[in-house]
């Protein structure tokens, strides 16, 4: 993720990766209380585009102040460093990690004092470019009544992590957790789609992060005229499905083969999925019309 020339955005300045240290007595270290982003840039031919720049930093204002955080940083101001911070390391294709974590308190009492660190760093299809197997895993997302979901909270990832290992340990690619109910949810670090007899559904907002490339698809359904449905769905649903995808910012459009011992019988390059895929790449390089919805 770096090297000795890495340069890192931290509270207004830009310096080395390796000059940088962090606190060890703090509540983001030893609690998880952080929150952060996951942002893409694109190198198309337009010159170096951050997608949905403003949509994702204010998430993390919004994740921020749902977990009571301060968040004394402009949105605008975090875009232009962030497009600074692709500069001096000359990246064009980049995944991008802004970071909000509180300085030195240990007690259980909302910080009052954070930092802000973006770093970046060149990272290729999070999940490879094969259809995933996938599996259902046995540890449930957070009931968002401990927690709320909406907000990119670090704490929350240990359940990602237990899951992603969990998944990986028997075999597969990645895991597809139920919410409390359990109804379908999401993937540890992605949104979840399903197409059934020419129509996508995915679980509605509740029990998941609403990721912004879920409203991407969303929004693409309706440009594509798909019919796109959110609703509760059940394990029942997606093994009855006929083509299944996750979707995200590291993820982008990943097709799913299987789910436990259920394959799906759609071929990918025949589903919906593989409509949406091709066009998010295009929306994202900002090839043709799509720069509109940008
Ligand atoms: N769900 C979870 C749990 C995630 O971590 C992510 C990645 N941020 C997503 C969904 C997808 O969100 P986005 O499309 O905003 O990257």
């Amino acid at each position: 993720y770096f090297n000795s020339n890495t340069v890192l955005y931290l509270n207004g300045k830009f310096q080395k990766a390796n000059n940088t240290t962090a606190d060890i007595y703090g509540q983001s270290l030893h609690y998880g209380y952080a929150v952060f982003e996951g942002i893409r840039a694109y190198n198309t031919h337009n010159g170096t585009r951050v997608f949905k720049a403003r949509q994702h930093f204010e998430r993390l204002k919004r994740s921020a102040e749902l977990v009571h955080m301060p968040f004394p940083w402009d949105v605008n101001d975090l875009i232009k460093q962030t497009y600074k911070l692709l500069e001096i390391n000359n990246l064009k294709n980049a995944y991008i990690r802004p970071l909000v974590y509180c300085a030195p308190n240990m007690s259980l009492v909302a910080g009052t004092k954070t930092s802000i660190m973006i770093c970046a760093w060149e990272w290729g299809a999070y999940l490879g470019h094969e259809q995933l197997k996938v599996c259902i895993s046995s540890y449930e997302r957070p009931n968002p009544k401990s927690t709320p979901m909406e907000a990119k909270v670090s704490g929350n990832y240990v359940n990602s992590i237990l899951a992603t290992t969990e998944a990986k340990s028997k075999g597969f690619d990645e895991a597809l957790l139920l919410d409390m109910n359990q109804n379908i949810a999401e993937a540890p670090g992605a949104n979840i789609f399903i197409e059934k007899n020419g129509r996508l559904y995915t679980p509605p907002k509740g029990h998941i992060l609403p990721g912004i490339t879920r409203a991407t698809v969303i929004e693409l359904c309706h440009i594509l005229d798909i019919e796109i449905i959110e609703k509760h769905l059940t394990e029942r649903d997606l093994k009855h499905a006929d083509s299944a995808f996750f979707c995200g910012t590291a993820t982008e459009i990943a097709g799913i083969a299987s789910v436990d011992e259920y394959k799906f019988p759609l071929r990918w390059t025949d589903s919906l999925g593989a409509t949406i895929q091709r066009t998010y790449k295009s929306l994202v390089l900002e090839k043709q019309n799509y720069e509109v919805i940008i």
